[in-house]
């Protein structure tokens, strides 16, 4: 199936220009530029695309409503099934979920569908918000740990049904990864995630930063002193993992996370602020996937010549297509099949460079990929200063371990169906909490459907 109007180009910023600053890369679609490529949606009877939206929305009715200028009832459309489409449509990975199922993707390019969701999520927050519909109080209350994608997702729709949501959010801003990992470049804070959260505030749901679940308060506590009839465990997986090889307690060896989280929540980028960040004149990132992309990124844009060191090829890069290409754009070289087994120290404990061995792929493994093998006497350095290790998280065991009978399975996560009740009567689990790793659309997803689950469970003691 193919479609005679080529699919709308998406203005972005200069590489070179922006490998020096932290303003966002694409400009995203005007008003003309949206219609255009909303007219080359076919409005497919049975949408391929919706199949294949970890949350369903009704991309076609959406798309329909864009090309007829009718930009309000587009937003209603995602609205009822997306709580956040600026920032979906920013990170989402489009090109794996609704953009690779496209029809028009068969012979040619499929419709900008993520490009279309931020023009309509962008265009409401210029709107400011409309009135919340919420339910009359149902007089109980619900807490939840984490104010990510997830959290935020189930609070939402637990305050529309009528419960008194409070939030618990370790850091001092709301937002999760949203705010900590993913840089200003790829998701504004102040002009896009803000205004979210706001959203969601005005659906009278309340959120207290600087509150540590595990230390400041436990999940007994609320639920058997401080009154509340359930608690959503939204606390993500921020913990790092790291190699376990020789050389990783010098001086210059950080996790992707600690950096991130320094760069963007403490706005180390930010001449106005105080924050201390180490960067390398040459920086090595290892991993593959979006976080190691973000580094690697964050990291050139302070000025360092910046490398990614991974174990597969190109074809097994977990990261978005889009973020590669954008890395590479900005000067980001990729050493691929390259493992490191030591990082190497100077004379006073400061990286000065990763010892690797060459890889080649064998057979596939559990995951179904190439599993990598070293290639014997293949050995070389790649000299640097900083190495930033960006290789995965796991849950923190902190609230596990201060609940009762809550259990964890495999890497720390919590256990939970698929609806997030957990082990514990009142207790439910979400997100990356329990999966380890996932995206913001299935985060939020798993949210939304706890949120349900939730109802169910409180709606019985009524
Ligand atoms: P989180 O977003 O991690 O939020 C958990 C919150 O809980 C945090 O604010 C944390 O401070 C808080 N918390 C933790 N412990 C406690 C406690 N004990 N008490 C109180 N609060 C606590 N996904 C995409 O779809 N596209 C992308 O491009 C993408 N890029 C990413 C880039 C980076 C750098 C990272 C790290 C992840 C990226 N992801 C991306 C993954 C995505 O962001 C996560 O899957 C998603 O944010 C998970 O949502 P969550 O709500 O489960 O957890
Ligand atoms: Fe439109 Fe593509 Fe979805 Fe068909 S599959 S409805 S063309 S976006």
């Amino acid at each position: 199936m193919a479609n005679k109007i080529p699919r709308v180009p998406v203005r972005e910023q200069d590489p070179l220009k922006r490998a020096s600053n932290f303003e966002e890369v694409c400009y995203g679609y005007d008003e003309q530029e949206a219609r255009l490529e909303a007219t080359r949606c076919l409005d497919c009877k049975k949408p391929r695309c919706v199949e294949h939206c970890p949350v369903s929305v009704h991309i076609p009715d959406f798309i329909r409503e864009v090309a007829a200028g009718r930009f309000a009832e587009a937003a209603s459309v995602i609205a009822a099934d997306s709580l956040l489409p600026s920032i979906c449509g920013r990170v989402c990975p489009q090109e794996t979920q609704c953009e690779g199922a496209c029809i028009l993707g068969v012979k040619g390019e499929p419709v900008a569908i993520g490009k279309l969701e931020r023009f309509v999520g962008d265009w409401q927050l210029k709107q400011g918000g409309e009135k919340p519909t919420i339910a009359p109080s149902n007089g109980q209350r619900v807490a939840v740990i984490g104010s990510g994608p997830a959290g935020l997702a189930c609070a939402a729709d637990l305050a529309r049904m009528g419960y008194g949501v409070k939030i618990f959010e370790a850091l001092h801003k709301p937002g999760g990864v949203l705010v900590y990992g993913i840089p200003e470049f790829r998701l504004p804070k102040e002009r896009v995630v803000a205004p979210e959260i706001e959203k969601v505030k005005a659906l009278g749901v309340e959120i207290e930063t600087d509150t540590i679940a595990g230390r400041t308060l436990t999940i007994d506590s609320l639920l058997d002193e401080e009154g509340f009839g359930a608690v959503f465990i939204a606390s993500g997986a921020g913990l790092p993992q790291f190699m376990g090889i020789p050389g990783e307690n010098l001086n210059g060896v950080v996790s992707a996370n600690e950096f991130l989280t320094r760069v963007n929540l403490m706005r180390a980028f930010d001449e106005t602020y105080d924050t201390p960040v180490f960067v390398g004149r040459r920086t090595v990132v290892v991993g593959g996937g979006n976080v190691a992309m973000d580094a690697v990124r964050t990291a050139r844009r302070l000025g360092a010549e910046a490398t990614i060191v991974y174990r597969r090829s190109e074809a097994e890069l977990p990261a978005r297509v889009e973020e590669v290409h954008h890395a590479r754009e900005e000067g980001i070289q990729f050493r691929m099949l390259t493992n490191p087994v030591e990082v190497l120290g100077d004379e006073k404990g400061w990286v000065r460079g990763v010892r690797c061995v060459a890889m080649e792929l064998g057979e596939p493994d559990a995951s179904g990929r190439r599993s990598p093998v070293p290639l014997v006497g293949s050995e070389f350095e790649i000299p640097c200063e900083q190495v930033i290790m960006a290789l995965g998280t796991s849950p923190n065991p902190l609230i596990a371990s201060t609940t009762e009978g809550l259990e964890t399975g495999r890497k720390g996560c919590i256990a939970a169906d698929e609806w997030g009740q957990t082990s514990r009567e009142g207790v439910f689990a979400g997100g990356d909490a329990v999966t380890g790793a996932a995206t913001v659309i299935l985060a939020m997803g798993a949210g939304r459907k706890a949120a349900q689950a939730i109802d169910r469970y409180l709606s019985a003691k009524r």
